[in-house]
């Protein structure tokens, strides 16, 4: 008998447009201590099913039809809400949510939702509840674990959060672990972590884990088999590497080819015209730290970054989150007021110049959001937030204005009757679109792209960049791309920046960069990213340590407390940048001019 079996589920949904099925499994079967992957995108079932099989989903407007859930061989759907309650969750079952921000209440300490926890399930007194808290924080690697236990969850990383919910997780010793998207919204140094971690604690206490993810890297590094669901059916089920090797279906094809990396042909630019100079740019912010009681401390956000860009080129810029990425572009474009340095666009100071000059350059200069669900006025009709720009530079006639929304509707793929909808109407997929067009409606010459496609699925991100690319060549476009997906940046890039607490650490041309990656940062972080060609754990690379504060940077080169190439000289000496090409510089002492 398997220890844990779904046969014949099928779950429906009530609707306003009637009754939907959610899900429909025939059967998923997996053996004590095994590691499951569940893989589809949004919207395809995984966390109904996860629900499910806590006795959590919402009955009605779900309902289940048919169907055992057997774990040990008992049929968990036959159990009450509070046999479930007392017997199975959180003692049989844990489960790890994708974000860890919202399930921690964020007005009780660490320590106090701990000892709650193991108080109510354990029954240990309050003494005892804490020295297990102690040592369950030191089970998942957080160091100084007493401190930690004071402290409220916004205190915290994402990192440190989500090793708190996976000490919560194994508070009660449950054998069945479902881990929903548990590195979904983590930087790929801390994802590879994490995953480490599940691996190390998986095979200490014989867990077995149901691993839902969106995406097939994750699984190819973390699951023995995989299946695959879409519109709630496992559509194709199998070993993990079987299932990567020959995918059978159109739709795992479409998975497998969404995160396979493949070598490209590095673009051939005949145009030097350089679009954009940017000339040792340092953005710092005065801040106080209310919590420590110190004031007028320097955040290093942007500290002393240089490059040139050309016109048609597409620089990718990396790191992780806390790195200075975003501060960075939004220096450039003036939105920041900066500390010094300058940023020439097309030979005019951008800080510098006059009111005409400035809104040319804005005119010229435009940026896509991370998020299309904030980024987008959702009181505004889409014909409005797309004409805005439009409005502001041009004054065009009503019909002429409409005319040219409708125009940028079908460029971006949209029906020009989403002209006369609310922001809410669309998907993800859409609203980015959306936000595209408006991007454009000033006839750009550069566009920024801060993560976007960071809020959507796979599939939809396919499409958004093959969007992109092709808008990039009909408008002749310069792009700034800022992602913590190297494969996203693999796929669009031509040049890379890689960025380290304010400073660039690598950069050059992607192709050089991609395959033979110069500074040990760079390598560390492409080494952390779960690959298709070199599946499991023990080829991912974790970077370990945090990444330091930027209020106070290690003196030298500031990745000296988390480098492996490390030694005494990188302590004390600042690297400069080491030529290595005409457009190609590395900042580390391992290297001479
Ligand atoms: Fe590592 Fe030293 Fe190079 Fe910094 S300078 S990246 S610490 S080897």
């Amino acid at each position: 008998m398997a220890f844990f079996e779904i046969r014949n589920l099928l779950v429906r949904h009530k609707t306003f447009e009637g009754i939907k099925t959610v899900l429909d499994i025939d059967n998923i079967t997996l053996e004590k201590g095994e590691t499951y992957g569940v893989v589809g995108e949004s919207g395809q079932g995984k966390t109904v099913l996860a629900l499910t099989i806590l006795k959590l989903l919402a009955c009605p407007p779900g309902i289940i039809e048919r169907g055992e859930i057997l774990l040990d061989g008992e049929n968990l759907l036959k159990k009450s809400f509070t046999q479930m309650q007392r017997q199975i969750r959180g003692r049989k079952i844990a489960m790890i949510f994708q974000d860890p921000m919202s399930c921690l209440n964020p007005v009780f300490t660490v320590g106090d939702q701990m000892r709650d926890v193991l108080h109510q399930n354990r029954g240990m007194n309050r003494k005892q509840a804490h020295e297990e808290a102690i040592r369950l924080l030191g089970e998942v690697k957080l160091a100084d674990a007493e401190n930690m236990l004071l402290k409220y969850p916004h205190q915290l990383s994402g990192g440190q959060r989500q090793r708190v919910i996976i000490a919560l997780a194994l508070a009660c010793g449950a054998e069945f672990l479902i881990a929903d998207e548990p590195t979904r919204n983590l930087d790929v140094t801390i994802q590879a972590s994490i995953l480490k971690l599940l691996k190390e604690l998986q095979s200490k206490f014989g867990i077995t884990v149901l691993f839902i993810a969106n995406n097939l890297s994750l699984v190819s590094a973390f699951c023995d088999r995989v299946g695959i669901l879409y519109n709630g059916q496992i559509i194709e089920q199998g070993k993990t590497a079987d299932i990567i090797e020959q995918p059978q279906q159109e739709y795992t094809q479409v998975l497998v080819n969404a995160v396979r990396m493949t070598a490209k042909t590095p673009d051939v630019f005949e145009n030097d015209e350089v679009i954009l100079k940017v000339d040792q740019l340092k953005k710092y912010f005065n801040i106080n730290d209310e919590l420590k009681k110190q004031r007028n401390l320097t955040l290093k956000a942007v500290d002393g970054v240089s490059f040139e860009l050309k016109k048609g080129e597409v620089l990718g810029i990396v790191g992780e989150s806390g790195c200075g990425k975003s501060t960075l572009v939004n220096t450039i474009l003036n939105l920041f007021e900066p500390t010094s340095g300058s940023v020439l666009f097309e030979g005019k100071d951008v800080f510098a110049a006059g009111q005409k000059d400035n809104t040319a350059i804005k005119k010229n200069v435009q940026i896509v959001f991370q998020d299309p669900y904030w980024s987008l006025n959702p009181r505004w009709l889409v014909k409005e937030i797309i004409a805005e720009p439009i409005d502001v530079y041009e004054h065009l006639g009503e019909q002429e204005r409409l005319t040219r929304v409708y125009k940028l509707l079908e460029m971006v793929g949209l029906p020009a009757d989403a002209a006369f909808k609310y922001p809410h109407e669309f998907s993800g997929g859409e609203r980015q679109r959306i936000a595209i067009a408006r991007s454009l409606a000033s006839n750009p010459k550069l566009v920024v792209l801060d993560e976007p496609t960071s809020s959507i699925d796979v599939f939809s991100q396919a499409q958004i960049l093959g969007l992109i690319k092709d808008l990039k060549k009909q408008f002749n476009l310069t792009n700034i791309l800022i992602s913590h997906d190297l494969g996203v940046v693999h796929e669009m890039a031509n040049k890379i920046a890689v960025m380290y607490l304010g400073k660039i650490v690598e950069f050059g041309p992607a192709d050089r960069i991609f395959n033979s990656p110069q500074h040990p940062y760079t390598r560390a972080l492409f080494n952390s990213i779960p690959k298709l060609d070199s599946m499991g754990m023990e080829n991912l690379v974790t970077l370990e340590g945090a990444i330091p504060s930027p209020i106070n940077p290690p003196s030298g080169c500031a990745f000296h407390t988390r480098c492996a190439n490390a030694c005494e000289a990188c302590s004390q000496t600042t690297p400069a940048p080491v030529w290595m090409g005409e457009d190609y510089y590395v900042s580390c002492l391992l290297y001479k001019q």
